[in-house]
């Protein structure tokens, strides 16, 4: 006759419950509990309405999963519920469901928005100087990757503030345009000099 495994936490046999290892299941989870917060504290945007659990770049989801993955019970799968976090560890077939808070906060593209900051201008002169419907599409282009912090009609164009210099050469080569810029200086930010880019648009 085999004398059954038992496990040596609770004396249960094999065959009663699943084993892992040496231990029954229920032993082996309890001993590799991972800690969980008590509570979860998230930032959301007054303004835009993102958030942000460790960076405004990361999807909270993604960043309460990196954080709460543990060797035994895998990575998790996370979801906001209303007032709770949701924690479900797939590989072990358990669920927890966190507190969580939501604080107000101004994201950094918010920030910058808020206070005028701007890296660009892009002036639209002959013949998209009055163009409406180009100067609209431009601008929803370029707000799906950057802001527009105000736009200025002058009488000889459409000056378009941008606050990123990156996005706004993106957008334009995208469009086809060749890029015609200018630089101008207009401080200098912890040693470095900075400075704005005029980018020339026209037909
Ligand atoms: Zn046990
Ligand atoms: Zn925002």
């Amino acid at each position: 006759m085999v004398m059954s495994r038992q496990c040596p936490k609770c004396g249960v046999s094999e065959g009663e419950k699943d084993f892992i290892g040496s231990f029954c299941i229920d032993c082996y989870l309890s001993m590799n509990m991972p800690t969980l917060p008590s509570k979860v504290t998230i930032y959301r945007c007054r303004e835009c309405g993102s958030e942000r659990y460790t960076s405004w770049s990361v999807p909270v989801e993604e960043a309460i999963s990196h954080e709460l993955k543990s060797r035994s019970f895998g990575v998790p799968e996370v979801w906001i519920d209303d007032a709770h976090v949701v924690v479900k560890f797939e590989k072990v077939g358990m669920e927890f469901r966190i507190p969580l808070k939501v604080k107000e906060s101004l994201c950094n593209v918010c920030a910058q928005k808020s206070a005028g900051y701007y890296e660009a201008i892009i002036q639209l002169r002959g013949k998209y100087a009055h163009d409406r419907a180009f100067a609209e599409k431009l601008i929803s282009e370029l707000e799906r990757i950057t802001f527009i912090p105000k736009t200025e009609e002058l009488k000889e164009g459409l000056d378009i503030y941008v606050g990123s210099k990156t996005a706004t050469a993106t957008i334009l080569s995208a469009l086809g345009f060749k890029l015609i810029t200018s630089n101008k200086l207009y401080g200098v930010k912890h040693g470095r000099r900075v400075y704005r880019t005029t980018f020339l648009v026209r037909g």
